[in-house]
């Protein structure tokens, strides 16, 4: 890799290695869940994970539709040319689930929130990680970072089959991206409306990945 200054080192990690991402619990610093504006990005195993686990009030359960509704923690935003939902960040810039200094759904917190400080690079059938540094990574991890596992620090259940559905998920992102060139608005708004409907509005059912993967087989473009 090229000595990029984004980078703290300029290595690259599997997610089996040790890089220096360790932060002593974050020790009372939230600075990474404030002012993020629309970079928190949601993705269907963030959604499937987050609906799962949350229920609203009266036991209800929470779906798409309402995490985008106006009162929601979500919305919806261009990020590099694909509508996809975000965290909305409350009025002062924060995140709306930090909570007394301290993230309220960490167990379940999404897969950009544990990726940080790590950056990833998609190839074909794997993700190399990258360790941010300077203004992009967090000064607690360059000054005083121990060594911790990729996986350990991701801290998905089953990381093989989680990056597979990161790789396929980047993949289906990619694809429109390079088709909205070459179609009408009124086609792209289309595309847009079933990657919301295929792989949002309907709930996943308890094995994501295999909900996931049936979706994938009637994707169209
Ligand atoms: S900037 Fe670093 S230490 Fe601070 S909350 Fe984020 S990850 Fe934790
Ligand atoms: S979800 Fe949690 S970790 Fe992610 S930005 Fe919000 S408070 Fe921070």
């Amino acid at each position: 890799m090229a000595n990029d200054k984004r980078f703290l080192d300029n290595r690259k990690y599997g997610h089996d290695d040790l890089a220096p991402i360790g932060c002593n619990d974050c020790l009372g610093c939230d600075s990474c869940c404030h002012g993020m504006g629309d970079t928190i990005v949601q993705d269907p195993y963030d959604m499937w994970l987050f609906c799962k686990n949350m229920r609203v009030s009266g036991g209800a359960q929470v779906t798409f539709e309402l995490l985008i509704s106006e009162d929601g923690p979500w919305e919806l935003s261009y990020q590099d040319g694909v509508v996809l939902p975000n965290i909305k960040m409350v009025e002062d810039g924060r995140c709306p689930f930090l909570n007394d200094k301290r993230c309220s759904i960490h167990p379940i917190r999404s897969g950009l929130c544990r990726l940080f400080p790590l950056g990833r690079a998609f190839l074909d059938d794997k993700i190399d990680y990258y360790v941010m540094g300077g203004r992009y990574g967090c000064e607690r991890h360059s000054d005083d970072a121990h060594m911790v596992s990729i996986k350990e620090w991701l801290g998905y259940p089953d990381i093989d089959r989680y990056e597979k559905f990161q790789i396929s998920w980047h993949e289906i992102k990619t694809n429109i991206r390079e088709a909205s060139s070459e179609i009408s608005y009124e086609e792209y708004k289309k595309l847009q409306e079933k990657l919301l409907d295929n792989f949002y509005k309907i709930p996943y059912k308890d094995n994501f990945f295999d909900d996931y993967e049936r979706r994938v087989s009637r994707w169209k473009m």
